[in-house]
């Protein structure tokens, strides 16, 4: 087994399911103290369980992450119940699809409210944290869809996650003299509940993905969570402000 992340804690938000969990658990393989945040606390709890059947150490926090105060509290407690913060995962995430005329002002919102400020407060609240103890890695999830290629009825989720690409190189270039070292992954469709389209089966989405993917298949979560574990790594220690398109060839 190797062990990059011996000692070190690990914040995941959206850690109850897809790239998140597979992430957190990739974090707790690999000897990291795992704090998995979301805003329902079921799955979550079954984070943690896998976590410690899997001999890792791990805990979770119910945060909404588009509301400032739940954040504060989702680090501090983190900090205090771990003794530090080393590495944050902010990918909670929502998609809501439509053509641009027909976005509902309140997905509109949501999806803002959830993937940019979610971001944004994830990283205040880290980046206050991790400046005043020595610095730290961070991770954002954004997607291909942002700032690498256009799929109509995605208009305003690629704005929010193009948002998070920008955020990301932003930050990075304003951290990294204190040792706040941050990226951001774009994944292409990965094979969670998000890339299904509606009414569709895993086998319906495994046919199209032959045809609309250039690699003729969607993404894995262990491909997923190696890349977010390859960029809070160490020996990704000169990547900063990368944004890593993991998405099968589709916006090369
Ligand atoms: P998912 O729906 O399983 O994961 C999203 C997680 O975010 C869920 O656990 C959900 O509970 C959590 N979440 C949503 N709103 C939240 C909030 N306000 N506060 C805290 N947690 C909240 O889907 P996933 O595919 O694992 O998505 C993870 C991330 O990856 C998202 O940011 C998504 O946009 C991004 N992404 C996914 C794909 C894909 O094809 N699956 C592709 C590109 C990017």
């Amino acid at each position: 087994m190797t062990s990059r992340f011996t000692g070190k804690v690990a914040l995941v938000t959206g850690g109850g399911s897809g790239i998140g969990r597979a992430t957190a658990l990739a974090f707790a393989r690999e000897g990291a103290t795992v704090v998995v945040a979301g805003r329902n606390p079921e799955p979550l709890a079954e984070t943690v369980e896998l976590i410690e059947a899997s001999g890792g150490q791990g805990s979770a926090v119910t945060a909404d992450v588009s509301n400032s105060d739940d954040v504060a509290r989702l680090v501090a407690t983190a900090v205090e119940r771990h003794g530090g913060l080393h590495v944050a995962f902010n990918n909670a995430g929502v998609l809501a699809a439509g053509p641009v005329a027909d976005i509902d002002e309140q997905d509109w919102d949501r999806q803002l409210a959830i993937n940019v400020t979610g971001v944004w407060l994830s990283m205040k609240h880290e980046i206050a944290h991790m400046r005043e103890h020595g610095g730290g890695v961070i991770v954002n999830t954004a997607s291909n869809l942002g700032a690498h290629r256009r799929l109509p009825g995605t208009g305003a989720y690629a704005a929010t996650k193009a948002a998070v690409s920008a955020l990301t190189r932003t930050a990075a270039l304003e951290y990294i003299g204190e040792g706040i070292r941050i990226n951001a992954i774009s994944p292409g469709p990965i094979e969670t509940t998000m890339s299904l389209l509606p009414g569709e089966t895993e086998a319906d989405r495994a046919e199209r993905a032959k045809t609309t993917q250039p690699i003729g298949r969607v993404g894995t979560l262990a491909e997923a969570a190696a890349a977010v574990l390859w960029l809070a790594a160490p020996e990704s220690g000169f990547t900063v402000g990368h944004d890593l398109v993991i998405d099968g060839g589709a916006s090369a």
